[in-house]
């Protein structure tokens, strides 16, 4: 088919030209005496998008469900109680690792389209005087439900109660794209991967650590060997890694670090939260419902309920077959139920609105009761109205 491909999942996400070019690269020795002139930096750069000084900041070859496994197995020890609420599919997907790795796991369900609830969360570590709970799982954003939840609300809720555990945040589909603060937050691991956020294939796991959390890896019992942090830190000292590292990765997310930071974090989040707001005011256009409830919309993904009668399927396979355009799926509970429109990375307004565009037709072809170009149109308001020249 002519034309691209327009990919709206929330991840992998689009890679940018100058990101793509960037990793066509030769293979080069890693052991080489100016590999570090290539890690150092990058390692660096990080940190800043992590939002954190005094943090460190990895990279391992492998994706985001590598990074939850690094968190627990790196900084806990075997058997270890943790605390995680559940809403969609990722928080459920951690939850399992975690029982799967031995970890005593205490699950709290929540509504999926709600993010953590701040006063359950403090009523339980109250309760908690032995302090028996060592880690908080928080899910920041639930790619499945497009919900955010307030990290920086968690954090005040384990200070008011005094309550030692360590804050671990699933910031797979937020670094990079909505704000995020490590050392504000008092955020022990976060972990990211390369395909959203950072605008690359797959295959990074990207983590950053609070000097408390790599405290506890030293003494840390827990058996690992690949995922390591103890090794990854003894080589990232000198700028080399403790195995083969993956080079055109290393290379494209030189060159995403270089495009974020010129455009600024702060000018990031803000266009994320424009390329949300116009597809929110489309979904209301259509007098449709996101699935996260007010309060925990999403900047990097809408995830959009269909009427009791209409099965989101056939949206999606309409929005790819007859307009070349990739929706995301409704995993799960919410299968059939909702389907999801990434706008999450190399995105503008303009890509936004092929985005509104292809699901109106899609929606139109698959019998909805919408007007046709309502989304479209309120969509382009808003971002006229709001476009800096
Ligand atoms: C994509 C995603 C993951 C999984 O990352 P992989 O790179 O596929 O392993 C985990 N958590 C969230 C919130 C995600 O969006």
């Amino acid at each position: 088919m002519a034309g691209r491909n327009h990919l709206y999942i929330p991840g992998p996400t689009n890679v940018p030209d100058a990101v793509l070019n960037a990793m066509h690269v030769p293979m080069e020795d890693h052991r080489s005496p100016i590999f570090p002139n290539l890690l150092k930096p990058i390692l660096q750069d990080l940190k800043k998008v992590f939002g954190t000084e005094t943090g460190q900041t990895f990279v391992f070859p492998a994706t985001g469900t590598a990074g939850w496994e690094i968190a627990l197995t790196n900084i806990l020890n075997p058997g270890d109680k943790v605390i995680i609420f559940r809403f969609g599919q990722f928080s459920h997907l951690w939850a399992e690792m975690a029982k799967r790795l031995g970890f005593d796991v205490e699950i709290h369900q929540e509504t999926w389209g709600k993010g953590i609830p701040l006063d359950r969360l403090e009523q339980r570590l109250r309760e908690d005087t032995e302090h028996k709970i060592k880690a908080v799982l928080a899910t920041h954003n639930e790619t499945a439900t497009g919900v955010t939840s307030d990290i920086g609300g968690v954090r005040k809720v384990l200070d008011s109660v005094n309550h030692p555990a360590f804050l671990f945040v699933d910031g797979v589909s937020s670094i990079a794209s909505i704000d995020f603060r490590l050392d504000e937050w008092g955020v022990d691991a976060a972990i990211s991967g390369s395909q959203k956020g950072f605008m690359l294939p797959a295959g990074g796991a990207i983590l950053a650590f609070s000097q408390k959390a790599l405290a506890a890896v030293q003494t840390s019992t827990y058996p690992r060997c690949f995922l390591d942090l103890k090794d990854q830190m003894t080589a990232n000292k000198d700028g080399y890694t403790p195995y083969t590292p993956n080079l055109p990765l290393l290379y494209g997310l030189r060159k995403a670090l270089d495009l974020l930071l010129e455009e600024g974090m702060d000018n990031v989040y803000a266009r994320h939260y424009r390329l949300a707001e116009g597809t929110r005011k489309a979904v209301a256009a259509w007098g449709l419902k996101l699935c996260a409830q007010p309060g925990f919309e999403s900047n990097t993904v809408s995830a959009i309920v269909v009427p009791e009668d209409k099965d989101a399927k056939d949206v999606i396979s309409t929005a790819f077959k007859k307009y070349n355009i990739s929706l995301g799926a409704g995993l799960s509970e919410v299968a059939g139920k909702v389907f999801r429109i990434g706008h999450i990375g190399d995105m503008n307004d303009v890509s936004m609105l092929g985005a509104i565009a292809g699901v109106e037709m899609a929606m139109l072809d698959c019998g909805f009761n919408i007007q046709p170009g309502s989304g479209v149109a309120a969509a382009i308001e808003y971002y006229r109205s709001t476009a800096k020249a």
